[in-house]
């Protein structure tokens, strides 16, 4: 009987062929052929298409998974408890370049980013996980000052660090963060819940951190072209801090809390409004009318938007990393949320038919286009 199984395969690999040994693991009918016979670009499906992709198969199989991939986070029945779970990676040189990023800044810029995910599900961040690729470029002082932002943010955000993983890369740094937050029962928001006429609504401003990378790029090109040129960042801090240290949005999430407003759906701003925007009417199968007039822009973040000519809207818009809340609420929340400072009412939900759609200050209507940033693109 073993004599019809063959020892060795044939395999197509990437890199060619190469003989390896029979396992019987999955299936006898598992085939690699596919690798060498198809090639489909990553950068064809983008970062969402990806996901998609990857997880179309995706089974559940316990009845404690109340909510899977497609959300800011995932949420698990822990007996009884409800909580949100979700992972973060940051790569060096595509999402973090350690030329103008203090290491200090990157630990609490990785922290925050995932736990604002947990804030967008409406759930308060409990404990994170931290794992670390690592060449040994990097000395342990500088690994101590990547941990020192890390442990500023579990102060600043009451969190604790209970585990992770260490290990080695050969070239850049990847750091991998896992955050886990805890939900009052059935309270979650997902990105699918609004409905048709529910306010939009922006928590702070839009656009800074995108001026902040802008800067920090062109710096980086002037010092690269002539180095004893260092680089004036006066009148600039403002921007520059919301591009390397961004903060989450708790305050948002206990404001709506203290004042009983359960957002209709919910998504933090990393890849720009626009895609978010479009995230939840495509989760939501609605469409969205925005008023220029009402997005929240910074003083500095017009000025510099000027600077180097580009539409303040367009930062809005299209800047990422923002890492503030866009939200929905019922039309009688109005009177609650008109309250809040930090809060803006940027527009409105209308039928899928009527499309995603900016009215200009010019009282024009155009179509707003998902264009954040997608890294994979390049
Ligand atoms: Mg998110």
């Amino acid at each position: 009987m073993y004599a019809l199984v063959p020892w060795y395969y044939n395999v197509h690999t990437m890199h060619g062929e190469f003989s390896m040994p029979y396992v019987h693991f999955l299936s006898a009918s598992i085939t690699f052929a596919h690798m060498s016979q198809e090639r489909t670009e990553i950068s064809s499906l983008g970062e969402f298409g990806l996901i998609d992709h990857l997880t179309r198969n995706n089974e559940i199989r316990n009845a404690s998974t109340l909510l899977s991939v497609g959300d800011d986070a995932a949420v698990i029945d822990s007996f009884g408890k409800q909580l949100a779970i979700s992972t973060d990676m940051l790569v060096e040189g595509v999402h973090f370049d350690l030329m103008y990023t203090p290491l200090r800044h990157l630990g609490y810029k990785a922290v925050v980013v995932n736990l604002s995910d947990i804030y967008a599900m409406n759930a308060e961040p409990s404990q994170i996980t931290v794992s670390l690729a690592i060449s040994n470029r990097f000395s342990v002082e500088a690994l101590d000052e990547i941990y020192e932002g890390i442990h500023l943010a579990c102060e600043r955000y009451g969190v604790d660090l209970v585990g992770g993983d260490t290990t080695t890369s050969l070239k850049g740094l990847i750091i991998s963060i896992t955050a886990i937050g805890e939900l009052a029962e059935n309270q979650f928001v997902t990105r699918a819940g609004a409905e048709i006429n529910d306010l939009i609504c922006v928590s702070g401003n839009l656009g800074a951190a995108y001026m902040g990378m802008l800067i920090l790029e062109r710096e980086k090109k002037i010092f690269q072209e002539n180095p004893n040129v260092q680089p004036d960042f006066d009148q600039q801090q403002y921007v520059l801090e919301r591009f390397l240290k961004p903060e989450a949005q708790r305050e948002t999430i206990q404001f709506l809390r203290e004042k009983s407003i359960l957002p209709t759906a919910m998504i933090d701003i990393s890849d720009g409004l626009s895609s978010e925007l479009h995230h939840i009417c495509r989760q939501s199968k609605l469409g969205a009318l925005i008023y220029e007039e009402k997005l929240p822009i910074h003083e500095n973040t017009r000025q510099m938007a000027e600077t180097f000519g580009i539409p303040a809207t367009t930062c809005a818009l299209n800047g990422g990393e923002d890492y503030e809340l866009l939200f929905t609420v019922n039309a009688a929340a109005f009177a609650s949320i008109s309250t809040c400072p930090w809060i803006s009412i940027i527009g409105h939900t209308c039928a899928a038919e009527e499309g995603i759609k900016l009215i200009t200050t010019a009282n024009n209507k155009v179509a707003i286009q998902a264009q954040g940033w997608n890294p994979l693109a390049g």
